[in-house]
């Protein structure tokens, strides 16, 4: 179904390399990092980069899921990098960031998920740039609760887990995620630590309905969730699960205003959002700013 080139008008986008963007990509070389916005081949790139806000992904570049809708490489993990969090922060010094978001693949090789990697990582960039906001997208850790609270401790400014899709087809789409554990996690995460922001995302696309995306709304919801952002979901390669509608940006300014009735203090919903698109902003508007 899904080919890029039959992609509907308002996911084509302009790509322009500004100056800040050119030397970000110098600085990302230079301290060997990987980020989800290259990575990933996010379209909104050169948009984010110019704005000073990009995706961090520590923990190496091999993933020991599989998801069905996600390009980065599944396998066996060999490395953990311990003055990765380090680099990390200097780098994020280097290109002068306001926000950034660290996320990594799922390490269920390790014992605590890579936690304390995380938790290393916020302290270094807290350290090395105080202004800067810190946003980290985690995995589940397979429901260590323990682990959970080392990166709560470490006081990020938000908590951002994926919901991903709904609860039908969350067997089918995620990869060893179960949706009642994300759920719980998001819970727990706001139980112990009220003033940290917590944060979902949907992609929408992969064969869910109108109705099960509110019902998804409300699960984010009943867990306290702060943040919420809506995507549409683009397969990555012909291997990767099909399409099964786009939706128009009107459907997605439906999904926004449901999201707010419901009361999301946040909700981003476009068909390019991602998750750490306009992160920056995402925070700024939840706060009231
Ligand atoms: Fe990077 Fe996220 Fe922006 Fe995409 S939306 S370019 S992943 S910061
Ligand atoms: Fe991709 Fe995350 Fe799934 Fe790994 S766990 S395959 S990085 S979405």
């Amino acid at each position: 179904k899904e080919q890029a080139r039959n992609r509907p008008d308002w996911l084509k986008i302009q790509l322009k390399t500004g100056p800040n963007f050119r030397e970000l990509k110098q600085i990302m070389r230079g301290g060997s990092l990987h980020t989800v916005c290259e990575e990933a081949h996010c379209p909104n790139i050169f948009e984010c980069w110019e704005q000073r806000t990009a995706t961090f992904m520590i923990l190496g570049d091999i993933c020991t899921r599989a998801c069905r809708f996600c390009a980065v490489t599944s396998g066996r993990p060999t490395e953990l990098d311990l003055a990765e969090p380090a680099r990390v922060a200097e780098a994020v010094e280097a290109m002068g960031l306001e926000h950034v978001v660290v996320t990594s693949v799922a390490r269920d090789d390790l014992a605590d998920g890579g936690a304390s990697i995380f938790a290393a990582t916020i302290r270094a960039i807290r350290e090395r740039v105080p202004n800067c906001g810190i946003e980290v997208l985690t995995p589940d850790f397979m429901g260590n609760w323990d682990a959970l609270q080392v990166v709560l401790d470490a006081s990020p400014d938000i908590l951002n887990h994926n919901i991903e899709t709904v609860r039908r087809l969350s067997d089918k789409v995620r990869s060893r995620a179960k949706y009642d554990r994300t759920l719980e996690f998001l819970r727990r995460a706001k139980e112990a630590r009220p003033d940290i922001r917590t944060k979902s995302s949907i992609m929408v696309g992969v064969g869910e309905t109108f109705v099960e995306i509110l019902e998804t709304m409300d699960d984010l919801r009943a867990a306290k969730v702060d943040i919420l952002t809506i995507g549409q979901y683009l397969q990555p390669t012909k291997k990767h699960l099909l399409v099964e509608k786009f939706y128009t940006p009107t459907e997605f300014l439906r999904l926004r205003g449901e999201g707010l009735k419901r009361g999301f203090a946040h909700v981003e919903s476009g068909p390019l959002v991602r998750s750490s698109y306009h992160a920056r902003e995402q925070v700024e508007r939840a706060d009231g700013v």
